[in-house]
C-alpha cells in the first residue's frame, strides 16, 4: 500500500498539544490523513506550535463522533496499546505490522488508532480492531506519550513502505471487505446463531469476541463475505420453512 492509504486515528484526545505534535509526527513520514473521534479539546495556539509545519495536516484533519464512524472505509484496522490484553487480541511487533501493512495491495485503505491519554483504548474499541500493535517498551514502564507512540509507529511504516525492490504483485488480489461490512456479518451472524439456539444472548460466553477474532484475522475479502451472508440467508429461509 501507500502511504496515502493510512490514515492515523486519535480517540478522545485531550491535550491540544498531543494533536499538534501527532501532525507533525505525521508528516516528517510522509502521513496525511488524521481522523479525530469525539476530541476532548479544541485545536488552540498550543496544538498549532507543537505541530509546526504540519498546519495542513491538522486543517484537513477529519472530526468524528466514533470509532466505528472513522474506521468504517479501512480495509484493515490496527490498535496501538501499551497493555496486553486478556483476550488474547493478535499482537503485532511495529515491524511486522509495518510489513503486514507493506503487502497490502495499493489501494486498499488502513487505519492506526491511538488511544486517550489517560486510559488508552477500552476492550470494546478494540473490539473494532483487526490487530494491536505493541511498541517494546521496559516492562515496568510501557506507556509512551502519544504523540511519541506515533512518531514511532510512523517511523516503522514509512521506512517499510519506502523500501526499493518490493516484488511487483503480479497476482490481481480482490478487494477486501470493509471494516463496514464485517460489522453487517457479525450481526447477521449473531442473529442466525441466536435463533438456531447456538448462542444463548444472555449467556454469551465472549462467543461473539471470539468469532469476531477468528474473522478479523483471516482478512475476507467483499465476495467471501457475500457467501457467508448469503450461507446465513439460506440457514433463516429453511429455519422458516
Ligand atoms: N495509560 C494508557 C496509555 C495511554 S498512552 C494505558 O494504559 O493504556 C496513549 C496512547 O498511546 C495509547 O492508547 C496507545 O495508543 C499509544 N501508546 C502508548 N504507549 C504505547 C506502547 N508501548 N505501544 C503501543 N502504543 C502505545
Amino acid at each position: 500500500m501507500k502511504l496515502d492509504d493510512l490514515q492515523i486515528v486519535l480517540v478522545e484526545t485531550s491535550h491540544p498539544g498531543n494533536i499538534g505534535a501527532t501532525a507533525r509526527a505525521m508528516k516528517n513520514m510522509g502521513l496525511c490523513h488524521l481522523t479525530l473521534v469525539a476530541p476532548r479539546c479544541g485545536i488552540d495556539e498550543t496544538a498549532i506550535a507543537r505541530a509546526s509545519g504540519a498546519l495542513d495536516i491538522l486543517d484537513a484533519c477529519r472530526r468524528v463522533d466514533t470509532l466505528p464512524e472513522a474506521v468504517a472505509e479501512s480495509e484493515l484496522v490496527i490498535g496501538s496499546s501499551a497493555r496486553p490484553r486478556s483476550l488474547g487480541w493478535p499482537e503485532l511487533t511495529p515491524r511486522r505490522m509495518a510489513d503486514m501493512l507493506g503487502e497490502c495491495a495499493d489501494g486498499q485503505r488502513a487505519s492506526l488508532v491511538f488511544g486517550r491519554e489517560r486510559s488508552g483504548l477500552s476492550n470494546e474499541e478494540l473490539q473494532f480492531c483487526h490487530y494491536t500493535v505493541k511498541i517494546p517498551t521496559a516492562p515496568d514502564y510501557s506507556s509512551l506519550n502519544l504523540a511519541m507512540a506515533v512518531q514511532l509507529l510512523a517511523y516503522e511504516i514509512f521506512v517499510r513502505l519506502q523500501q526499493e525492490n518490493q516484488p511487483p504483485m503480479d497476482v490481481p488480489r480482490e478487494p477486501k471487505a470493509s471494516a463496514g461490512e464485517l460489522e453487517g456479518y457479525f450481526e447477521h451472524l449473531e442473529q442466525v446463531l441466536v435463533t438456531t439456539g447456538f448462542l444463548d444472548p444472555a449467556q454469551p460466553r465472549h462467543m461473539m469476541k471470539r468469532l469476531r477474532r477468528l474473522y478479523q484475522r483471516i482478512g475476507l475479502t467483499r465476495n467471501e463475505v457475500n457467501i457467508l451472508r448469503g450461507i446465513l440467508s439460506s440457514v433463516q429461509k429453511y429455519r422458516k420453512s
